[in-house]
C-alpha cells in the first residue's frame, strides 16, 4: 500500500512502550484535502491523526505508527483513558456540511486496505475498530450516522451483528438474570459497559444516558431506524454475545 509522506505533523509524543490495540475513525469536518493537511501538520493546532485519506483514496502518513498521535482527546474505552498511547488516529476528508460530504467508494477502499493491514501489523481485535463518538460519545459525533459500518463489516474487518438464536438469546437473558438485572435501562448500560463504552454518569443522568444511546445507534443501527429503544435493546443483546465469543 502506498502513503504519501511528504507532509509530516509535528504533533506527537511517545506511546511509552504502550502496544497498538485499536483503531480510532474520524472525519476532518473541513473543506478538503489540503485544508486537513495543513490544519493537522500546525504545531499550534496541538492535534494529528496518523492517516489521513483523501476523496480520491489517497492515503497520506502524517505521523509514524510508532509515535502518539493527538487525535482522541479525553476519551474512554474499557476503562482506558488515554486513548492516544494505544491506537492509530484515521482521519477522512469529509464534513457533514461542506462539498465533500460523501464517503466516496475511493475513501472506502483505501480505508478498508489500510485497516487490514494495520489489523495484521499490530493483531487489532475486530472490536478494536472503533468510532470517535464510540470512545467520546458526550462531546463527538465522527465519523457520523452516515459512515458505512456495513461495508466494513462486509469485508470482515468489524464485527458483524449476526441474528441470535432463541437459544442464544435465553442464554443472554439468563446471564443478565444472574447479575441481578431486570430493567431494560439496567441491562443496556451493563451491555454498553461491558463492551467498552463510558457508562460512569449515565445511570443518573439522563442527557448522558441518551448521548450515549445515540453514539450506540449511529455506530451499530441503520441511520434510518427510528428512535426505538427495542432495537438498541436487541442489537445490544446480539453485540453483547458476539463480543463476548470473540473476545480473545
Ligand atoms: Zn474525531
Amino acid at each position: 500500500m502506498k502513503y504519501i509522506t511528504k507532509y509530516k505533523s509535528p504533533n506527537y509524543n511517545s506511546r511509552n512502550n504502550s502496544k497498538i490495540q485499536l483503531i480510532i475513525i474520524h472525519y476532518t469536518a473541513l473543506k478538503n484535502t489540503l485544508d486537513a493537511v495543513s490544519y493537522l501538520c500546525k504545531r499550534q493546532k496541538k492535534v494529528s491523526s496518523h492517516y489521513l485519506i483523501s476523496q480520491n483514496g489517497s492515503v497520506y502518513n502524517l505521523v509514524d505508527d510508532k509515535f502518539r498521535a493527538w487525535h482522541a482527546g479525553k476519551a474512554f474505552w474499557q476503562e482506558i483513558t488515554d486513548i492516544n498511547s494505544i491506537s492509530i488516529g484515521i482521519e477522512l476528508d469529509y464534513s457533514p456540511s461542506g462539498n465533500n460530504n460523501k464517503f466516496s467508494s475511493k475513501m472506502i477502499n483505501s480505508l478498508k486496505k489500510l485497516i487490514l493491514k494495520l489489523q495484521r501489523n499490530y493483531k487489532i481485535n475486530k472490536n478494536g475498530i472503533l468510532a470517535h463518538s464510540d470512545i467520546a460519545p458526550f462531546r463527538k459525533k465522527d465519523p457520523g450516522k452516515h459512515f458505512p459500518w456495513q461495508s466494513l463489516s462486509s469485508s470482515n474487518l468489524v464485527m458483524s451483528l449476526k441474528n441470535l438464536k432463541k437459544n442464544e438469546i435465553k442464554i443472554m437473558e439468563k446471564w443478565f438474570k444472574n447479575n441481578n438485572l431486570k430493567l431494560k435501562k439496567q441491562k443496556t448500560i451493563l451491555a454498553l459497559s461491558l463492551i467498552g463504552y463510558d457508562t460512569r454518569q449515565v445511570y443518573k443522568n439522563d442527557k448522558l444516558y441518551n448521548k450515549l444511546v445515540r453514539a450506540y445507534r449511529a455506530r451499530y443501527l441503520n441511520s434510518e431506524d427510528t428512535v426505538k429503544n427495542n432495537s438498541i435493546y436487541d442489537a445490544l443483546i446480539k453485540h453483547l454475545f458476539n463480543f463476548l465469543l470473540t473476545k480473545n
